[in-house]
């Protein structure tokens, strides 16, 4: 069994005006709060209870809450805003008929429900989990958006059964041009084009520039968590189609283990300096860990096989290439294909085959290219 978390963002049915404005006061009244934790040394605020804060009108879970929140933050000179947030044992769901609501105390020895909205299926079926116990309760958040709409963030982790395994694998190959090339279990290979994801970067990468000779500090932060808000989203497009893709073959995913790549590989300066191909704004992690949570949430499972030779090894005969940018071209057997689709292809059928140690003794003689010890035993095993 393997644990699954979500948050659920959820808002408010029919806030009426009165309690948006004391979320809205007491928000500012936490911030205040952690502002003042913030002021204190650092020996001083291990000390700190709710007590310590008996004159502030929050409830005491929720000032413990942000006591912890403010020390865990090392790095934060001053919050701007802190949103309330409180522990497990200090909200309960209830349910009416069909809706939901939420019963917590904000302020010291007030406790109210507040009737949520839910539009999303998934949300429902993690609530109803919920409130018949086959899920766990998190943390409850109260955030505000942007368009000041009230939302609870309810955090709910349940067990999911493992991922079947099928014996079928969809090859995916991660790489900054094609953010991902898909090698499908009977075939044809799916690529996902991000000429966006380029885009932005190199837009916003001129932008902030510009911002930054002006000297306008805020303005750069802004540009930046929105360049952020864009690529996270291009990420979680490309994850939700991909693991729907291996559910509709009824597949799992095989991806490489890129960790440590950005050490590893190297970069041409004239290339690093642009932002649409500088590899350290390549989101291919944020990429995987969506990838694993969809998946796990799909039961769909989600394996890795190690990085080296795969884009270089021709799918066909094994033979060891360079790519040239796009295209792959076999010099043995003159196997031509797109290199995203070649290593994708070779991720997929290279799961599970173990690799003799026998890599420097070319098998034909000097002259012929060493046959790649993975495809021999690939057909050993057909045989
Ligand atoms: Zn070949």
């Amino acid at each position: 069994m393997a644990t699954l978390t979500k948050t659920l963002k959820l808002p408010f049915l029919r806030l009426n005006q009165t309690k948006a404005e004391m979320f809205a006061r007491l928000e500012r009244l936490n911030t205040e709060v952690a502002n003042a934790i913030l002021a204190l040394p650092k020996d001083h605020r291990r000390a700190l209870t709710s007590k310590s804060f008996a004159g502030v009108e929050i409830g005491s879970a929720w000032i413990n809450q942000t006591i912890r929140n403010a020390n865990a933050r090392t790095h934060v000179k001053r919050f701007l805003r802190l949103p309330l947030e409180t522990n497990n044992q200090n909200w309960r769901l209830h349910r009416t008929g069909a809706t939901f609501s939420l019963g917590f105390g904000l302020l010291r020895g007030i406790k109210k429900r507040v009737p949520l909205e839910v539009h999303a299926a998934s949300h429902r079926d993690a609530l109803t989990a919920l409130w018949e116990g086959r899920a766990k309760a998190g943390s409850l958040m109260l955030v505000r958006s942007k368009k000041g709409i009230w939302y609870a963030c309810l955090s709910v982790s349940m067990d999911v059964p493992d991922a079947e395994n099928t014996g079928r694998w969809v090859g995916v190959d991660r790489g900054q041009n094609i953010p991902v090339a898909a090698a499908t279990p009977d075939g044809p290979v799916v690529f996902w084009k991000a000429a966006r994801m380029r885009h932005v970067r190199r837009i916003y990468a001129e932008r902030r520039c510009k911002l930054q000779k002006a000297g306008k500090r805020r303005a750069v932060k802004n540009l930046e968590s929105k360049e952020r808000r864009i690529v996270t989203h291009i990420n979680h497009c490309i994850s939700k189609d991909l693991v729907a893709l291996a559910k509709r073959q009824g597949a799992g995913l095989i991806l490489e283990n890129l960790a440590g790549i950005r050490g590893r590989s190297k970069q041409r300066q004239e290339t690093k300096s642009d932002a649409g191909q500088n590899r350290d704004y390549w989101p291919f992690y944020q990429l995987e860990a969506f990838v694993r949570y969809k998946a796990l949430a799909a039961g769909v499972q989600v394996d890795s096989v190690r990085p080296h030779y795969t884009s270089k090894t021709c799918h066909v005969c094994g033979a060891l290439n360079e790519r040239r940018k796009h295209a792959y071209v076999c010099t043995r057997c003159g196997h031509q294909a797109h290199a995203d689709a070649n290593a994708a292809m070779n991720i997929r059928d290279w799961y599970g085959l173990c690799c003799p140690l026998e890599l420097e003794v070319p098998a034909g003689g000097p002259h012929e290219p060493a046959p790649n010890p993975v495809r021999e035993t690939a057909a050993q095993a057909a045989a």
